[in-house]
């Protein structure tokens, strides 16, 4: 399962990539990200760690989330990195800025910057990174 899991998203992360790298060319110098599966993660189902060029994301969405993982939060994760890469770590325009935003909308995407997913019933799950 474990070894599936990672098979999986590392397909989406370099096919998300290779995308990324034809809308904004200035990616092609750098590799795809590294992928990390965290069984330890409960109410954030992905993370962008951009100075070490990794995207991380929950095991457990992955079961009940899988389209929405793929499609949706892995894009979300990497265009976090993509935005440093391109634009850099200005403070005043951090995480889900204005640059982040027309990104995630060039790549064809809402740039919402939290979603809701619910693993039981009563308790949702917000993903904020
Ligand atoms: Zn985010």
């Amino acid at each position: 399962m474990a070894d599936s899991l990672i098979k999986v998203v590392t397909a989406a992360v370099t096919l998300h990539w290779t995308a990324m790298q034809e809308i904004w060319p200035e990616l092609k110098k750098h590799s795809v990200p590294k992928v990390r599966i965290s069984n330890r993660m409960y109410r954030t189902a992905g993370l962008a760690h951009c100075e070490v060029h990794e995207v991380e994301f929950a095991s457990k969405f992955f079961n009940r989330y899988k389209p929405e993982m793929l499609c949706v939060i892995v894009p979300h994760e990497l265009i976090h990195v993509a935005d440093y890469i391109i634009n850099g770590e200005d403070p005043t325009d951090f995480w889900h800025g204005p640059d982040w935003r027309r990104m995630m909308l060039e790549y064809g995407l809402p740039p919402h910057a939290t979603h809701e997913y619910y693993i039981n019933k009563n308790e949702p799950i917000v993903r904020t990174l």
